[in-house]
């Protein structure tokens, strides 16, 4: 099989592209796509590569894979607030195994119909697997006397005084990453909801445009929470105070790894979960502050997305994280979020 049979085969679905969405223009086949971007709205743009070892272990389901490869590339798109348009695929392959690319695309596909997704093209290399997509995306623009101002969601919008919330799950990817590498049995019913999170994450789309105008600040939780909140500190000059016993109960597996029959016949110490929640990392939820007016909005935004939402903490007019527990007691930030090049981390 060659490049465009491969390319044909299993990535351009001539039906779809042919129907041409009214913001893409020219799907796969020429030079380059054609988007057409509404009256109004911005281009939001992002990239993120998935490398085997790196990633994604070697033996991971090739339809889990298509989906995480572009779950986390939509979850960014979210953290913007942006409604998701279409993406490019750049993909290096060892061989041309089509069960593999057959899983890989139904996978992908199945989460890119669900958003409205297109796949606009892309490119295909022989090389150890690695696998890049683009997302596009479109968030308006406020268009008032001053000129044209972007609606997105950044970073750097948080004030003093802002709740501090996230979104869904925090804790259970890494439970089941830990699981994996360390071969801790956790029971069936445990390992499946972690393991579902590890492999399946919920890029939270509709929250992050739900929370459009309502929303001072958004980021989208990666590489653990602690450490993404850092970013938006870093980027609006604030600093937060965060709840830990808010934040752990958002582990979805909290009720077993709690009691006394948890893992090797003990329930997790504080100390783990704290670490979980904070620091685990993969957990491709939205960490974003709104101001205390504005909780109702908050609300209703979650009900509407149909997106769990806690309340975790504010923000702070003092720079620097501070961390209490359910007494109100200060607790060390000794928690080191993931980061590929930090001296220590694996090879
Ligand atoms: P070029 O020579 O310009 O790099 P290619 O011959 O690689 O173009 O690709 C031909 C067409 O197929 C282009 O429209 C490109 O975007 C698309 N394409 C290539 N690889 C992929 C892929 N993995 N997924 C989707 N589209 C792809
Ligand atoms: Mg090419």
């Amino acid at each position: 099989m060659g490049e465009f049979d491969l390319i044909e085969r299993h990535f351009m679905r001539p039906g779809r592209t042919a129907a041409r969405t009214s913001l893409v223009a020219l799907g796969i086949g020429d030079d380059c796509a054609l988007l057409q971007p509404r009256p109004g709205t911005q281009i939001a743009v992002s990239t993120d590569m998935l490398v085997e070892g790196r990633h994604f272990l070697p033996d991971v389901d090739p339809a889990a894979l298509g989906h995480k490869a572009l779950a986390v590339n939509l979850s960014d798109l979210a953290a913007c607030g942006a409604r998701p348009l279409a993406f490019t695929l750049a993909l290096a392959l060892p061989h041309a195994d089509n069960v593999w690319l057959a899983g890989f695309a139904q996978g992908l596909f199945a989460l890119a119909d669900s958003h409205g997704c297109e796949l606009v093209g892309g490119d295909t290399t022989r090389g150890p697997l690695n696998i890049c997509i683009t997302v596009f995306g479109e968030v308006p623009l406020q268009v008032g006397r001053e000129g044209a101002k972007t609606q997105a969601l950044l970073r750097s919008g948080a004030r003093p005084g802002d709740d501090l919330y996230v979104s869904g799950n925090l804790g259970d990817a890494r439970l089941a990453l830990d699981a994996l590498l360390g071969g801790r049995t956790l029971p069936a019913d445990v390992m499946a909801l972690a393991r579902r999170r590890l492999e399946r994450p919920t890029p939270r789309v509709a929250l992050g445009q739900a929370l459009l105008g309502i929303a001072t600040s958004a980021i989208d939780v990666s590489d653990g929470l602690l450490g993404d909140l850092g970013h938006v500190l870093k980027a609006s000059q604030a600093g937060a105070e965060v709840h830990l016993d808010n934040a752990i109960i958002t582990i979805a597996n909290y009720a077993y790894l709690t009691r006394a029959n948890g893992p090797n016949g003990h329930s997790y110490p504080k100390a783990a979960l704290y670490a979980l929640a904070l620091a685990g990392g993969d957990d491709y939820e939205l960490a974003f502050t709104a101001p205390p007016a504005r909780r109702a909005a908050v609300d209703e935004a979650a009900r509407a997305s149909q997106t769990p939402v806690a309340r975790i903490g504010r923000i702070t007019a003092e720079p620097g994280l501070v961390l209490k527990d359910a007494l109100g007691q200060t607790i060390a930030n000794t928690f080191k979020s993931f980061d590929h090049f930090q001296p220590g981390a694996a090879p």
